[in-house]
């Protein structure tokens, strides 16, 4: 679909006085920002943590939407949802005319996370559910702490413009953004920001993470008995050869610091006196530049043909999506990174201390607590982890902020132990902090088109640094919506009782019967796993060989 927008870069806010009264102008509209902020800041953590109870994986956050449109359209907003084919994808306008500000963010869980919050020990909701195991359920009330208080502040102020607040579903399937781009979306955005949940709270620009594509081989042969199994042709076979050439692959096929493969059978047939007729393997490519991308993809592309060759299978592809790799704006991110430092850390309590420090000696991690300042503005350097927001940052300013909302320390990502922390009092400051510096990012971009300006021309002159983007999704796919429907299928009615109203009486974590702050873990049940882990950075090429 398409939404039209006059993005003139006229009609900016004006305003009366000398260049200081305007700079005290523009304090009083961040004052307003942030009390309005500290107002929904109670509500907007409740709604997180509902999120996080829903746990509901990508292209399946039904739970999730009605939620946040229904909140936004009581703010007044415009919902638009099942944007760019994807029914849990959104759009939420509030305002005319230019200049047009968006705010992003997804909001999906993670398989096989279900996690009791702040418990000290790998305890399920829901044995084999999936959870927020990462944490974006305190996304979307970021965004929609930043959204309402700047909303206030524009109408307080007759600001002119408008606030466009996106949902885009299914990140950890690297799946919406590059259709919702491709979908024309943000044709008329002048500046778009976008956040993540970390453990710390700043901004950055430059590279940031990998290109990618998602894509599934699907084989067929020929169903047979197991006992007479020369009668069939077994696609499982084709799968398995498949894999066993990529495998070959990754010795000759690239430098290991330049790309990642992983994989799973999505489809591995039945059971074992069935020959399979039908089986299927879904990949994950992530490479430093789009090149190397499709140079993997081309050559597992051949090694399925020939796996189909040896094993008398017919194959088929179909691609996901994919996405260049993010290139945060530096001008856009110094500008966020300014507020980041007015708004500062929250004001941890003891409790939040206190919490941090036992789950990071739960973990066996460095007992470092919670961080007491904000990051400083840094060139990013690019790592192999990839979102799906990558195309945007193409494609109009783009940066993302990280929010202070789980402390440091987890085992490991996409695992039980990176859901303990962002359904706390700590996500719940993060989550506000976040939304004040967003909030007062937007003031600045509504109301100084000097800015703004400059911000599109360095992002001009960036962009002619590089080579011009195109998708790496074929005009022929869709977006696989199917994803995930029979794995929350499996779970939906068992994680029922473990989902929270965030209108009760209780807080979450009264609801959930957890101590906050918990008590001290006596032992270190992570121990022995970070210290199997060295810390490779970014890439396998720069462990220390001298430690190992
Ligand atoms: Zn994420
Ligand atoms: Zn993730």
């Amino acid at each position: 679909m398409r939404v039209a927008f006059s993005s003139l870069g006229l009609g900016f806010v004006l305003l009366a006085g000398p260049a200081w009264a305007q700079a005290a102008n523009i304090e009083a509209m961040k004052a307003d920002a942030f009390a309005v902020v500290d107002r929904n800041a109670d509500r907007m953590g409740r709604l997180s943590d509902a999120i996080y109870s829903y746990a509901e994986i990508g292209f399946q956050e039904v739970k999730t939407i009605a939620l946040v449109t229904k909140t936004l359209r009581d703010a007044g907003f415009t919902v638009t949802t099942g944007v760019a084919g994807m029914p849990t994808a959104y759009m939420a306008t509030y305002g005319t005319g230019g200049p047009v500000i968006g705010l992003m963010s997804d909001f999906d869980g993670v398989p096989a996370t279900s996690q009791m919050p702040t418990t000290l020990e790998h305890r399920e909701q829901v044995p084999g559910a999936p959870g927020h195991g990462e944490g974006h359920n305190t996304h979307q009330p970021t965004l929609m702490g930043a959204a309402l208080a700047a909303k206030a502040v524009k109408d307080k102020y007759k600001i002119a413009g408008t606030i466009v607040v996106y949902g885009g579903p299914a990140e950890e399937l690297l799946a919406s953004r590059g259709y919702m781009v491709k979908a024309g979306l943000f044709k008329n955005v002048d500046a778009m920001l976008d956040l993540h949940v970390g453990t710390e709270f700043g901004t950055s620009y430059g590279l940031d993470n990998f290109a990618n594509i998602s894509v599934e081989w699907s084989f067929k042969g020929e169903q047979a008995h197991g006992a007479r199994p020369w009668q069939g042709r077994s696609a499982l076979d084709g799968v398995e050869l498949m894999n066993v050439g990529v495998n070959q692959m990754r010795e000759h096929g690239y430098d290991p610091a330049d790309a990642r493969i992983h994989y799973v059978i999505s489809n591995g047939g039945k059971q074992p006196n069935v020959v399979p007729a039908e089986a299927s393997v879904w990949y994950y490519f992530r490479a430093k530049s789009p090149a190397i991308v499709e140079h993997l993809l081309a050559w597992s592309r051949g090694i399925a043909e020939g796996a189909a060759m040896a094993t008398k299978t017919r194959v088929s592809e179909r691609i996901f999506s994919g996405s260049w790799p993010f290139n945060g704006n530096k001008a856009l991110a110094e500008l966020v990174s300014g507020n980041i430092s007015k708004v500062g850390m929250p004001i941890w309590t003891e409790a939040d201390v206190s919490f941090a420090k036992s789950y990071q000696k739960a973990m066996g991690a460095p007992i470092v607590g919670l961080p007491t300042e904000v990051e400083k503005l840094g060139n990013d350097r690019q790592g192999a982890s990839t979102s799906d927001a990558g195309d945007i940052s193409w494609n109009l300013p783009y940066v993302r902020m990280y929010i202070p909302a789980k402390p440091a320390g987890a085992l490991a990502g996409h695992h039980w132990s990176s859901a303990i922390g962002p359904a706390t009092p700590v996500a719940h400051k993060g989550i506000a902090a976040g939304s004040k510096a967003l909030a007062a990012s937007v003031i600045d971009l509504m109301t100084d088109a000097k800015a703004l300006a400059a911000i599109r021309a360095d992002w001009t002159a960036e962009m002619a640094r590089w080579p011009k983007w195109r998708s790496l999704i074929p005009d022929s796919s869709t977006p696989p919506i199917h994803l995930n429907g029979e794995e929350m299928a499996t779970y939906r009615d068992a994680l029922k009782r473990f989902e929270y109203d965030p209108n009760s009486k209780q807080t979450y974590l009264e609801f959930m019967g957890v101590a906050y702050p918990p008590k001290e873990p006596s032992t270190e049940i992570g121990r022995l796993s970070n210290l199997l882990a060295p810390d490779m950075g970014n890439s396998s090429i720069e462990w220390d060989w001298t430690q190992q």
